[in-house]
């Protein structure tokens, strides 16, 4: 019809947009590169770019907070709704540790380690201008005493103010418990939560959601009110989500120019780091274009490719953010509205799939560790690799779906092993770029995973619409 025909060229205006965006602000990026911007000129450039993030990570915490709720509501009977969970559980087990054997494979049999450490360049500290550090600018410019918190607050973490392009920012939350973190640091000292990340304990959140969700479900009148407001909720979300879409191109466009202008000279990394590079190219591209799509296809007898076309957008999102929590609501939109797959799955699925279901993080972690292993030429026993790949996958559950968290938890792999820590520190320089290749690879599978645990449960899905009265769509 002809609303259909409206509908699809609308898409691939956004899809088209956001390629395009691509290959402008890699352009914009290079052309600006020679000029040689100063610390304070490059984070007015990024301004358009860390605006979309923040937006993003600003609709994060509701709606994994109403999507999870809104799920454990309309939970099918207990039995069906445990056997989706099952299934999703499975399917992002199987995905983490294949994908940590490729990793390990792969490390093995290029070895971009060889040779020693000392040739390889160390990089410095990361300065990452937090959106805290943002709020606490705010809040000391208004509130005087708090200078002196403040002033304690700049030494731990090293940075340098630029007073008015932050508090700018700092006008767009990016998530909604920011305000009362904020207070509760002004109160007591930074005390660090163990598990949690920017305040914020996902996993905690999303186990709380789903509880919450079933207890109001299973509430007669008395639950009509909460039912309904936590419905309207994530609808009054994704329609968020619909406007900032229409920003994004331009956001991604100067994420990625922002990115390149700002980055290491390409020209210092040096031989094995340049070979590590590639090797974790290799291996994502394994996994991402091969062993998920097959899977894929197996499960589901259905064409892979055009489903992954349908994500074309929350892959690119990922890429420009390298966040797989910020790419939540363009992932919902891309599965829900392209590739038709139902609120009950999507809803369920996405949320955990971005707390837990890491295969990019995974594989990563896995090979990082064995190239550093590489590098300080120690070998490792077969006992040390079958440790190393159960501390990467449960490195890859904990760390949040935020930029650079895996370099975080990779500490736990290399501790586990004894390798040195500090040797991190080799791989910083290129992580950013692998970073939002990992990222991609972790939407994907994400995406990927709630394809395959709707085909696994349509036979519930079917049977509880037709207890609802729902109209069913047959195949
Ligand atoms: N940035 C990744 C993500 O958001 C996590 C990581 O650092 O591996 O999925």
């Amino acid at each position: 019809t002809k609303e259909d025909v409206k509908s699809y060229l609308f898409r691939n205006a956004f899809v088209l947009l956001t390629v395009t965006a691509v290959i402008v602000g890699t352009i914009l990026g290079f052309t600006l590169r020679p000029y040689r911007m100063s610390y304070r000129e490059v984070k007015y450039f990024s301004f358009p770019g860390e605006l979309l993030m923040r937006m993003l990570q600003m609709l994060v915490l509701p709606l994994i907070i109403s999507s999870l709720v809104t799920a454990g509501m309309a939970a099918l009977d207990s039995k069906a709704s445990g056997k989706m969970g099952m299934r999703a559980v499975v399917y992002y087990m199987t995905t983490t540790i294949i994908a940590v054997v490729i990793g390990i494979i792969i490390v093995i049999i290029i070895h971009p380690g060889k040779g020693t450490k000392e040739n390889m360049h160390r990089e410095g500290k990361i300065v990452q201008v937090t959106a805290a550090d943002a709020f606490l600018d705010l809040i000391s410019l208004v509130v005087p005493f708090l200078f002196k918190f403040k002033t304690n607050y700049e030494k731990r973490s090293f940075k340098v103010p630029i007073q008015s392009n932050e508090t700018l920012m700092a006008a767009v939350i990016n998530n909604v418990s920011e305000a009362m973190e904020t207070l509760t640091r002004i109160t007591e000292e930074l005390i660090p939560v163990p598990g949690s990340v920017n305040g914020v304990n996902a996993l905690g959140l999303v186990v709380f959601s789903m509880c919450f969700g079933l207890v109001i479900g299973n509430m007669k009148e008395q639950g009509q009110a909460l039912r309904e407001f936590f419905d309207s909720l994530n609808e009054a979300i994704m329609r968020l989500v619909a406007v900032i879409m229409w920003y994004a191109p331009l956001g991604i466009l100067f994420l990625i120019a922002g990115k390149i202008v700002e980055m290491e000279d390409m020209g210092v990394i040096g031989g094995q780091l340049a070979m590590y590079t590639v090797t974790v190219i290799v291996g994502l591209l394994i996994h991402a274009v091969i062993v998920l799509p097959l899977l894929y296809f197996l499960v589901t007898r259905k064409n892979p490719w055009v489903f992954i076309g349908g994500l074309l957008q929350a892959l690119i999102t990922a890429l420009g953010t390298s966040s797989s929590s910020a790419t939540l609501p363009i992932t919902f939109k891309c599965l829900e509205e392209n590739n038709g797959v139902d609120k009950r799955v999507t809803r369920f699925v996405l949320p955990v799939g971005a707390t837990i279901n890491m295969d990019g993080t995974a594989l990563y972690e896995a090979l990082a560790a064995i190239f550093i292993a590489q590098v300080n030429n120690f070998e490792l026993n077969f006992g040390q690799i079958i440790t190393i790949s159960i501390t990467a996958t449960a490195a890859s559950i904990g760390a949040a779906g935020i930029p650079q968290a895996g370099l975080v938890t990779m500490v736990i792999v290399l501790t586990s092993v004894g390798l040195p820590t500090d040797d991190i520190t080799l791989i910083i320089a290129v992580d950013w770029f692998l970073d939002r290749l990992r990222t991609t690879t972790n939407v994907l599978g994400d995406s990927l995973g709630a394809g395959i645990v709707e085909h696994l449960s349509r036979h519930e899905l079917k049977n509880r619409d037709i207890e609802m009265g729902n109209s069913v769509i047959e195949e």
